[in-house]
């Protein structure tokens, strides 16, 4: 019997992937990556784009595909037995792909080829695969040579040791907080949030207190809804002092958030950069940091006016109706959540009985065969579970791709949404033809109950137009070189573009009306409901924008100026007083557990959060200009965004749909900022 992860080009049967049949397929699978890697690097493979493609990339899409099949199912259909098998693997994957990524051989032939007089005789779309390629060898401090490449090597230990050191103190001392108080303490806090801070403590031997600690599900409830005052002011100087200097000093982020930036600026002056925010731009769309800085100041600078009203009405109804004469840093989530109530009170769960699924799915599939001119069609395929759907999306017939659509949550199923690539879009280099994509579009609604439709809230609705949006970037692609056909080779900062693009669709009325349909009336949603949604949605939205420009700013000033690293106090507090409208106390330490960028992936990088949904909103205005559902507009998106993926920068792709570069007029108008 043939083991279904070595099934070629064809789809696996994810009903016959066993724990068992794993290690036996990555054994052959990354036998014949290693030979290939000999092979390619060796004097039988002329650097020729073909030729290496045909040895070494057949081999490694092959062993990556498969790899992702197993771990798709790790993240749907979970059993202690299949995540043994993972995680006995998965050392030896990342191994293999991490040794080819710095591959000097390697690396040499790809140079080898760039510089063969055949280059230039390369199609765009190849030139652009190659110059990735070359990119990330540099990146990877392949140029290095001696002395520099093991100081490199040292330095990307070091910090993948401080940036975990980073998240275990924040974690820690989250952890280390308890603070046990009596029960008429927590007027105003939730039933179930008392019972659960009544049972946490009777756990701890302190029955008939309250245990509340510095985890949202504690935290949070009594800082939004909590009506004592000081203690919402004990619990935030506890949250916001987190692993700083006035806590135990084993778990004080100062010296790791020093040495991190110190050696940060050490590596991007290896690998010839200035500072690091300059190095971490390189594979993004933002072109320096100080575009980036230029646009996170005109946002700041006109996101203002409206942040400063915000806080007005906020203080004036905190004055009013609450009694709190000078409003806090720790009052302001509380009179937030009284203010919104008062004003723009409406009940999820009514919203929840317009949104059937089916009638969501009909909605968002005629949006996309209309926009897109394309055909959605129920097809079957072999999956992980019964309530799988597949569906192939056609064009005039041909086959476009097709996706795995798992919608609900149950058991061994990770929480949260997600695009997947089963397989991507390539004419494969193998001689097999075109390999067309295929999506995992994962979600976890609420499942049907008693016969009945799902229902979904409008939350979910937007969650589902999102992952879609993904979903088409992979799908819809007609590029034919697997390094940047669909979202492969999308500069970061863009990559969200095409999925907070379809969220809009969810915020437009004439749309949102076809996609609602009571599930026992069978009404369309109320106008006068939809305009408390949208009212409740822009709330603060003026104060919300300038907090992510200070995080923003101040994250990319850190990490453009040499010498940062001694005074990151006094570059956050020049932010704080360029930026904000309400100046947090002197003790807040929140860069002690700023773990997006000293313990994660977004160093010099926050402010893409903002930027791609700048570009979204600006696309969509396309759209609004010339009706939502517009058909040349349409086809402009799909063949300038969607179908040219990472063959191309993605500032020329917004040029090209949008006939300018990107503004953010757009965004505040979607904002409900008047700019
Ligand atoms: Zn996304």
């Amino acid at each position: 019997m043939t083991n279904p992860l070595l099934v070629g080009t064809a789809l696996p049967h994810f009903d016959d992937i066993r724990p068992e049949v794993v290690t036996p397929a990555m054994d052959v699978l990354l036998a014949d990556a290693n030979a290939a890697l000999e092979r390619v690097v060796g004097p039988d493979v002329p650097p020729d784009f073909d030729a290496m493609s045909s040895v070494f990339t057949v081999a490694t899409e092959r062993l990556s595909r498969a790899w992702r099949a197993v771990e798709h199912l790790t993240g749907v259909a979970d059993t202690p037995e299949l995540r043994a098998v993972h995680a006995e693997n998965l050392p030896r994957i990342t191994e293999f792909f991490t040794r080819q990524g710095a591959d000097e051989r390697l690396y040499a032939k790809y140079r080898a080829l760039a510089a063969n007089a055949d280059a230039a005789r390369l199609s765009p779309v190849r030139r652009k695969a190659l110059a990735n390629w070359l990119r990330d060898f540099k990146l990877g401090g392949a140029d290095l040579r001696g002395a520099q490449k093991a100081r490199y090597t040292a330095i990307q230990e070091r910090l993948a040791e401080l940036s975990r050191q980073f998240s275990e103190h924040v974690l820690d001392a989250t952890d280390g907080y308890a603070l046990y108080v009596p029960e008429p303490d927590l007027a105003g806090v939730p039933a179930d949030a008392i019972a659960a801070a009544r049972a946490a403590a009777e756990a701890d031997g302190r029955a008939g207190l309250c245990k509340l600690t510095l985890h949202f599900p504690s935290y949070l409830p009594v800082m939004q809804m909590g009506r004592n005052r000081a203690l919402r002011e004990k619990l935030y100087t506890a949250y916001v002092t987190r692993a700083s200097e006035f806590g135990p000093a084993e778990r004080d982020n100062t010296p790791v958030i020093r040495e991190l930036l110190q050696l940060r600026q050490e590596e991007a002056e290896l690998l010839g950069y200035r500072n690091f925010a300059e190095l971490s731009l390189v594979p993004k769309m933002a072109g320096s940091p100080g575009e980036v800085i230029a646009f996170l100041r005109d946002l700041g600078h006109r996101a203002r006016p409206s942040a400063a009203a915000d806080l007005a009405e906020l203080r004036e109804f905190a004055a009013q109706e609450l009694g709190i004469e000078q409003l806090q840093a720790w009052d302001v989530p509380f009179a937030s959540e009284r203010l919104k109530e008062a004003r723009y009170a409406f009940s999820d769960e009514e919203v929840r009985q317009y949104f059937t699924l089916p009638k969501v799915l009909e909605g968002l599939f005629r949006i996309i065969e209309t926009l897109f001119e394309v055909k959605i069609v129920a097809s079957s395929a072999p999956a992980w579970h019964e309530s799988v759907r597949f569906y192939r999306i056609e064009r005039d017939g041909a086959l476009v791709g097709e996706f795995f659509l798992d919608l609900y949550a149950r058991a061994g199923k990770r929480p949260g949404a997600w695009m997947d690539d089963a397989r991507q879009r390539w004419l494969r280099a193998d001689g097999h033809g075109l390999q067309t994509p295929v999506a995992h579009l994962v979600c976890n609604f609420a499942a049907p109950v008693n016969g009945r439709p799902a229902l979904l809230s409008h939350d979910n609705v937007i969650t589902l137009f999102h992952e879609f949006g993904h979903g088409l970037h992979h799908m819809l692609t007609q590029v034919e070189e697997l390094g940047v056909s669909g979202i492969s080779g999308v500069e970061w900062d863009a990559v969200e573009l095409p999925s907070q693009f379809m969220e809009n669709f969810c915020w437009e009325w004439d749309v949102l009306e076809q996609l609602t349909e009571h599930v026992d009336t069978g009404a369309p949603l109320a106008r006068a409901l939809f305009d408390k949604m949208l009212a409740a949605k822009n709330f603060q939205s003026g104060m919300q924008t300038l907090r992510q420009v200070e995080f923003a700013l101040f994250d990319m000033r850190i990490h453009a100026e040499p010498g940062s690293a001694d005074h990151v106090q006094a570059t956050l507090d020049a932010v704080r007083a360029e930026i904000a409208v309400l100046v947090p106390p002197a003790f807040n330490r929140f860069q002690h557990s700023f773990s997006h960028i000293f313990g994660g992936g977004y160093a010099a990088g926050y402010y893409s959060y903002t930027w791609a949904e700048v570009l979204s909103a600006d696309a969509f205005s396309a759209f609004e200009e010339s009706g939502v559902l517009d058909l040349a507009t349409g086809r402009r998106y799909r063949r300038e965004i969607l179908e040219v993926g990472g063959s191309r920068d993605a500032l020329d792709s917004f040029k090209a749909f949008r006939g300018r570069a990107p503004s953010i007029d757009a965004m505040l108008r979607h904002l409900g900022i008047a700019a």
